[in-house]
C-alpha cells in the first residue's frame, strides 16, 4: 500500500516537473529560442595594433578604433554603445530571446574580428552591433546602419540577411525614436563585418557631433526607446 501510495505521489511531482518545464519554455517559444550577439562598439581604451580586415587578408586595420564622443554631452561613445547594449539585452531577454554579449564593462580588449567570433562561437544567429558617428559638419544628423554588399570578399553569402537585418533594426530604431533615417548603406572594409559568420549590422545611432542627437541619446529614457525599437526590428527580422 505503502509502495503505491509512494508511487502515485512520485508521478505526481513528476506531472509538476513536466508542466513546469513546458511553462517555462513557453515564454522560449515566443521569440523561437532565437540566439542573438550584441556588440557595444568600441571599449575604455582603442587598440591601434593592426589585424587583417577580413579572413586571409593583407589589409589591416587597428583592433579596435578609439571611437567617438559627444561635442555637447562629452559622452564617450564606448559608454553610449554599452548603456544602450545593455538595455537592449534585458529588453530581448524580457520577450524570450538568449543574449550573448561581446563585452559588459569598459575594461576589456576585445578586437573586431574577436568579436565576430565570439558570436560564431557562442551559436548566435546574428549579430547586431552599436555604434554612434561623427562628423565635422555638427548639422549632420540622424541613425543608419552598414551592412557588407554582394561583392564582399569575405562575407558575400551573408549579404541578403544582413542587409534585410539592417533595414528591420533601423526601420524599428527610427519609429520608436523619432531619429532621422539616413538609409542601409552597404560596407566591404569593415572587419567586424568581415569575420562573422551570421548575418550582422552595425547601427549607427545616431550623430554624436550633433547637439540635438547627442542630447537625445544621452538620455536614460530616450535610451530605452532606443533598445525598444532596435528590438521591434530584431523581432521583424525573425518573423520575415
Ligand atoms: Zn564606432
Amino acid at each position: 500500500m505503502s509502495i503505491r501510495r509512494n508511487l502515485i505521489l512520485a508521478l505526481a511531482a513528476f506531472s509538476v516537473l513536466i508542466a513546469a518545464v513546458f511553462l517555462g519554455s513557453g515564454t522560449m517559444a515566443y521569440a523561437g529560442g532565437h540566439v542573438v550577439c550584441i556588440d557595444p562598439g568600441h571599449q575604455g581604451k582603442g587598440d591601434s595594433t593592426p589585424e587583417p580586415i577580413g579572413p586571409g587578408s593583407g589589409t589591416k586595420k587597428a583592433r579596435v578604433a578609439g571611437g567617438t564622443r559627444g561635442t555637447t554631452t562629452g559622452i564617450p561613445e564606448y559608454q553610449l554603445t554599452l548603456a544602450v547594449g545593455q538595455l537592449l539585452k534585458n529588453e530581448l531577454t524580457a520577450r524570450g530571446y538568449t543574449v550573448v554579449m561581446t563585452r559588459e564593462s569598459n575594461n576589456v580588449n576585445i578586437s573586431n574580428a574577436e568579436r565576430a567570433q565570439l558570436a560564431t562561437n557562442a551559436g548566435a544567429e546574428i549579430s547586431v552591433r552599436l555604434h554612434a558617428n561623427g562628423s565635422t559638419n555638427a548639422a549632420v544628423n540622424g541613425a543608419l546602419c552598414l551592412a557588407p554588399s554582394a561583392a564582399n570578399p569575405y562575407v558575400a553569402s551573408l549579404a541578403p540577411g544582413s542587409q534585410l537585418l539592417s533595414s528591420k533594426v533601423l526601420s524599428g530604431y527610427c519609429a520608436a525614436t523619432g531619429i532621422a533615417n539616413k538609409g542601409v548603406q552597404v560596407n566591404d572594409t569593415m572587419t567586424g563585418i568581415n569575420w562573422c559568420t551570421v548575418p550582422v549590422t552595425i547601427l549607427e545611432m545616431g550623430f554624436m557631433t550633433n547637439p540635438s542627437d547627442d542630447t537625445n541619446m544621452a538620455n536614460p529614457d530616450f535610451q530605452v526607446k532606443m533598445a525598444k525599437g532596435i528590438a521591434d526590428g530584431i523581432d521583424a527580422y525573425f518573423a520575415k
